[in-house]
């Protein structure tokens, strides 16, 4: 591969900076949890925020290609060799105050670490986040969510390195433009979290339950003591295969592989009746479609299902298969590659758009490598 811009001279600057190691011998399929992907350059690891922000700002000035990776749980990267340098966060700091509720996490404390650390000491708020794999300063990236809560319920401000201009200061999350699964930080070089304070409620109670499947759970929509909340989403969790166990290649994934899609109201009205016809009554009627900004949100895993994908498909010996528990999550079975999974993709997002007229998009991060 060639690629003059990672000088000697710039991987020697590298590893003298404080709180920085390189590694050459991590690939994508080391560190995504699809455990998919071919070799960057390097990888320069960073334990605190301000190796981070001295590794970034010297990449960029010498236009050196970077990705920021932290769990790589939302990460589609190409095969073969990657023209670009991966910068790892591991700066994992946190702080709990138990009084005021204030939560500070650096960008590179594992997420549900900050939760379970959060529910321990009785702050509300988080715990419908339990289980999600990945870093705290990933989560306004894509506005994680789940069960009802996400991030933007609790996000105060975040330290961002606005890579433009090499600064760092702590900007409000209403800078940040957060919506269903987006931010303006998914997809673009704007900046690099490198902490998030979140401000959570101090009584030992949940936020009031949104999500039907929790509820009923639960007992009801009211607000429930913390940890037990936190052990019914990730007793959920785990039935789905999203929570993260390595020896269970159903949770080899990037999650939810497709958005939910929000179209028109004319748009719902039309699968729904598609449904009718091939399905009958019953199943058109009970069609999740849900009011949202910009029209109706829609279940992809339903679509995907109705669309004639199945748990596991296609079948016991693929590579890549739908999870046998989900089938929003794509998965690789133990020896695949990232074509593989582009294939299953393609044939799903193809699938569901000729029964039904609707273009599934995936959720993930897609780093040398497109669906289309
Ligand atoms: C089993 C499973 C279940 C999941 N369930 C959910 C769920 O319920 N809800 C949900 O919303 N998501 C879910 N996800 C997706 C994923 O866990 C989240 O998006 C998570 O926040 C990604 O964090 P990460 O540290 O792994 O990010 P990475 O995969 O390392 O990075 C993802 C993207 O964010 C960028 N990025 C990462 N950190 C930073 C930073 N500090 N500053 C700027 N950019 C950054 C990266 O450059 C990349 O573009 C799931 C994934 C898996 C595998």
């Amino acid at each position: 591969m060639s690629d003059s811009s990672l000088t000697h001279d710039i991987q020697s600057r590298l590893s003298e900076l404080a709180d920085v190691t390189l590694d050459d011998r991590l690939t994508f399929a080391d560190l995504t949890t699809l455990h998919l992907g071919g070799r960057p350059r390097t990888v320069v690891r960073c334990a605190t925020a301000s190796a981070v922000a001295e590794v970034v700002t010297l990449l960029d000035a010498h236009s050196v290609p970077l990705l920021v990776v932290a769990g790589g749980s939302n990460l589609v990267v190409a095969d073969g060799d990657l023209d670009l340098v991966v910068v790892l966060l591991e700066n994992d700091s946190l702080d709990v105050d138990v009084a005021t509720g204030r939560v500070v996490a650096g960008a590179g404390a594992v997420w549900d670490d900050v939760v379970a650390a959060a529910v321990s000491a009785g702050l509300g708020g988080i715990e419908c986040l339990s289980g999600i794999p990945g870093s705290a300063g990933a989560t306004p990236v894509q506005n994680v969510g789940a069960y009802g809560a996400e991030i933007a319920d609790v996000l105060v401000q975040v330290q961002l390195l606005d890579r433009p201009t090499g600064t760092v200061s702590w900007v409000p999350a209403s800078s940040l433009d957060l919506a269903y699964r987006y931010s303006n930080l998914k997809f673009t070089s704007r900046g690099v979290v490198l902490a998030v304070e979140l401000h959570l409620s101090t009584d030992g109670l949940s936020a009031p339950l949104r999500f039907g499947e929790l509820a009923r759970r639960m007992g009801g929509t009211a607000r429930w003591p913390v940890a037990a909340v936190r052990d019914a989403v990730l007793e959920l969790r785990r039935g789905k295969g999203m929570v993260v166990v390595e020896e269970d290649h159903d949770t080899w994934s990037a999650g939810s592989f497709f958005t939910n899609p929000v179209v028109d109201p004319a748009v719902a009205d039309a699968v729904q009746a598609a449904v009718r016809a091939t399905r009958g009554d019953d199943d058109a009627d009970r069609m999740p479609r849900f009011p949202a900004d910009g029209g109706e949100k829609l279940s992809a895993a339903w679509l995907i299902e109705r669309a004639g994908f199945a748990k596991g498909h296609p079948g016991d010996g693929a590579p890549v298969r739908l999870s046998t528990k989900h089938t929003l999550a794509l998965t690789n079975r133990g020896a695949a590659k990232t074509s593989d999974l582009v294939a299953l993709a393609r044939e799903v997002r193809d699938g569901v758009r000729e029964v039904f007229g609707v273009t599934l998009v995936p959720e993930p991060v897609w780093i040398g490598v497109s669906i289309d």
